[in-house]
């Protein structure tokens, strides 16, 4: 059976026209499946042969909620959805000023090995289908009441590592006659997979694109990322200097301050030199600590300093703001823990 909520309207048209049915159900078909209907029954204005016919070829993709964890102190949410082969993944809804945001995660499970992220313990398990992404969305906004207007891919997984799932789910995700998000309030975050930065610059899609940095020279990056003994600064930088310049979107950069690691004042002053003279900006995470890794964060004069240095070398920096500090809301956590508990 053919997973419907992986087609866009045009194709679910087709498939229609196949089965001797006129085009324009297929936007009503589409709108429904947005809605978040879990059976053709549930499609009130299509007549029961129709849904009948429907239901023997297309199916459906469903998430089960295991687990949902609001904070105390911001509102934030994050869900433990289970997946139909019964694999997990986490959604993050967080509640900003200029609208709600969903953190999606984009495979089951990682392989690029960052020494301090709790998604990649145990490796990657698989890609997430582009009905499964939506689906992060599309049930995150019906079981929270919040209507969903960003959405950030900085869940579990490296989206460019699953790269057409992740291209698809935007199509659908962005469909006018479905969630209909804006792709300019889209970010889609990396750990620095250069050829598929090319390949998304050619998609000239107006994202905003993330660079996961975290380290402002090879020897370090390679320590705590091995993407990088493969793609080292010099052939990543250049690639953000072209994304840059072509979209003319800001890139925005993330850096974990791991205390005593990439905290020093040379490490800002090698940061700032790095990025000069780009359209960029540098986003401070203040870092999560795992209990699986040994890292600590700054000390909060540390990231003062940090900010002081870049902003003297007129570098573009913020501290992100730490939501659902008390429910373990960085990537992966709640995955891992449900993996131990089994
Ligand atoms: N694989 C992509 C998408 C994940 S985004 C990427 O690497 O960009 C998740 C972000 O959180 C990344 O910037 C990641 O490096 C960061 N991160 C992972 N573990 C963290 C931790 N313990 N504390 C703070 N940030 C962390």
């Amino acid at each position: 059976m053919r997973d419907i909520k992986a087609m866009l309207p045009e194709e679910i048209a087709a498939a229609l026209a196949e089965m001797g049915q006129p085009k324009y159900r297929a936007k009503q078909i589409f709108q429904w499946l947005a809605r978040g209907v879990t059976s053709f029954d549930e499609m009130t204005n299509l007549s029961k042969d129709l849904r009948a016919a429907l239901s023997e070829r297309f199916s459906i993709s469903r998430l089960e909620m295991l687990r949902k964890q609001v904070s105390a102190i911001d509102g934030t949410i994050k869900y433990l959805w289970q997946l139909s082969d019964g694999n997990a993944v986490e959604t993050v809804v967080m509640h900003y000023k200029h609208g709600n945001t969903v953190c999606i995660s984009s495979q089951v499970g990682c392989r690029q090995g960052c020494a301090f992220c709790a998604s990649t313990i145990g490796g990657l398990i698989r890609n997430l289908e582009p009905s499964e992404m939506l689906d992060e969305v599309l049930y995150s906004e019906r079981e929270s009441g919040s209507k969903i207007s960003n959405i950030v891919l900085m869940g579990i997984g490296e989206p460019l590592d699953n790269f057409d799932n992740v291209m698809r789910f935007l199509e659908l995700v962005t469909c006018e006659n479905g969630l209909n998000i804006s792709m300019r309030n889209i970010s889609l975050s990396t750990c620095g997979i250069v050829p598929g930065i090319y390949k998304l610059l050619d998609k000239r899609l107006q994202l905003t694109l993330s660079i996961s940095l975290h380290a402002p020279y090879d020897e370090l990056r390679s320590k705590i990322m091995p993407i990088n003994r493969r793609y080292s600064l010099d052939e990543l930088m250049p690639a953000c200097r072209e994304y840059a310049k072509v979209t003319s979107r800001r890139i925005s950069f993330e850096y974990a301050m791991l205390g005593g690691v990439n905290d020093s004042d040379e490490c800002a002053l090698k940061l700032a030199a790095l990025l000069k003279g780009m359209l960029c900006h540098v986003n401070l995470i203040p870092v999560n600590e795992v209990a699986e890794s040994p890292y600590k964060p700054s000390t909060p004069e540390r990231i003062e300093r940090f900010i002081s240095i870049l902003e003297k070398k007129s570098i573009n920096v913020t501290v992100r703001r730490k939501l659902g500090s008390d429910i373990d809301a960085s990537c992966g956590q709640l995955r891992l823990r449900k993996i131990k508990e089994q």
